[in-house]
């Protein structure tokens, strides 16, 4: 049987790649943070308590700013794979915790990766790297060769874990591999990224629980795919016979204006725009009320324009295949946020 490890499993992609890992018959084991509230709501549905029977899926305390538990876990869990999706991963908070972003995402790597050298472990490694790397336009689409512009604290501690990644697999002929993930979305994404903010708060205008969403850019254009799909990625980069790089997104782009129409649509408020900048709003058509308004808070001191990737290196050598459309991934989130504020409304009477 095959073992894993994921740092991160309690995010949107660990719970994704646990399910995905269990069902090809790994053990499972994750790195969890101590937490003064229960930070397991995204794997609890796969959680058995560890004194049943065949259970495969073990949570371990650690952090990724701590070397040594991160070394207690490889020595004693000896994991066959890898797989670093823990992260400080909001690209505006970042800025407000650069230092801490850096330690985490930066640094968190290379304390994964120095306990693999220097336990000797025979252990593949899967670094979460993100679009966020190509930042300003420098070509469309983005692909493996493009070359890096980060444009956040975010960006550059995922850059600095891009590079020593590719450092250790070079210096130690480690087996490591970048996944260079555009953007990706699912009912479980975390509720302050775009995407969710804008179903969770729709679906809550729809039923009269809130009356208006505040958004920042609406012009910024995302490459967004289907996370249960892009974990599928991560595992078949790490079945390889050589650990590479490998750009995973859908190839289309789309406006952060564009998703948030096709979410009112989906709940019957079609959408109409009024006014320019700051003092732009979304209408909802049906009954005239504004539902949108511009806050210039969710504005960013460097904004990412445009991100477009081109997954074909991945298609061609990995045999990965987008699974989502981009319509389906917008109704998914939809219902799931409808039917989560309906048992809310059932729940508060
Ligand atoms: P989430 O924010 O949903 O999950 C992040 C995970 O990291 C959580 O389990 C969190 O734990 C954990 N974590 C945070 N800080 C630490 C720490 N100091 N030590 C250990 N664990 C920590 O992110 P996603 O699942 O969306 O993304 C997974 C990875 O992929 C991240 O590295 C992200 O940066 C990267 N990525 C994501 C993209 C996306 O579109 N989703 C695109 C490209 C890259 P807790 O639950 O306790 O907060
Ligand atoms: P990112 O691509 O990792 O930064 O993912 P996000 O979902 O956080 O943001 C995607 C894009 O949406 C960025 O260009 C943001 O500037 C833009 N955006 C516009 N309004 C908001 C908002 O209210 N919250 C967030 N998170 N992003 C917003």
């Amino acid at each position: 049987m095959k073992r894993a490890l994921i740092t991160g499993i309690t995010g949107q992609d660990g719970s994704y790649l646990a399910e995905l890992l269990l069902q090809k018959g790994y053990e499972v084991h994750g790195m969890i943070r101590r937490s003064s509230s229960f930070n397991t709501g995204r794997i609890d549905h796969i959680y058995r308590d560890p004194h049943e029977k065949d259970v495969r899926l073990f949570l371990h305390y650690g952090d990724l700013n701590d070397a040594s538990s991160i070394n207690t876990l490889l020595r004693t869990i000896q994991p066959d794979e890898i797989y670093n999706l823990g992260a400080q991963s909001h690209v505006r908070v970042s800025f407000d915790v650069p230092e801490y972003t850096g330690e985490v995402d930066a640094l968190g790597a290379v304390r994964i990766l120095e306990g693999i050298r220097e336990t000797g472990l025979n252990t593949k490694f899967y670094q979460a790297s993100s679009s966020e790397l190509y930042g300003k336009v420098v070509e469309t689409p983005q692909r493996e060769t493009t070359p890096f512009y980060p444009r956040s604290p975010y960006a550059c501690a995922k850059a600095y874990a891009f590079y020593i990644t590719v450092n250790y697999r070079e210096s130690y002929n480690m087996y490591a591999c970048n996944g260079i993930l555009f953007n990706h979305e699912s009912p479980r994404r975390g509720e302050t990224f775009v995407t969710r903010k804008i179903t969770r708060a729709a679906a809550r205008i729809k039923l009269g629980m809130l009356s208006c969403l505040y958004l920042g850019n609406l012009d910024a254009k995302r490459d967004w795919g289907f996370a249960g799909d892009y974990v599928e990625a991560m595992w078949l980069m790490m079945q390889q016979d050589k650990a590479d790089d490998y750009v995973i997104a859908t190839g289309e782009t789309w406006s952060v204006r564009t998703f948030a129409e096709k979410v009112f649509e989906r709940l019957g408020m079609p959408l109409e725009w009024q006014g320019s900048g700051e003092g732009e709003q979304g209408i909802d058509r049906t009954t005239g009320r504004v539902v949108i308004r511009i806050d210039p808070k969710y504005f960013r001191p460097a904004e990412v324009d445009l991100l477009l990737g081109d997954p074909s290196k991945a298609k061609r050598q990995l045999g990965w295949e987008l699974k989502t459309s981009f319509d389906q991934l917008v109704n998914m989130m939809v219902d799931g946020d409808l039917k989560q504020a309906e048992r809310e409304m059932r729940a508060n009477g």
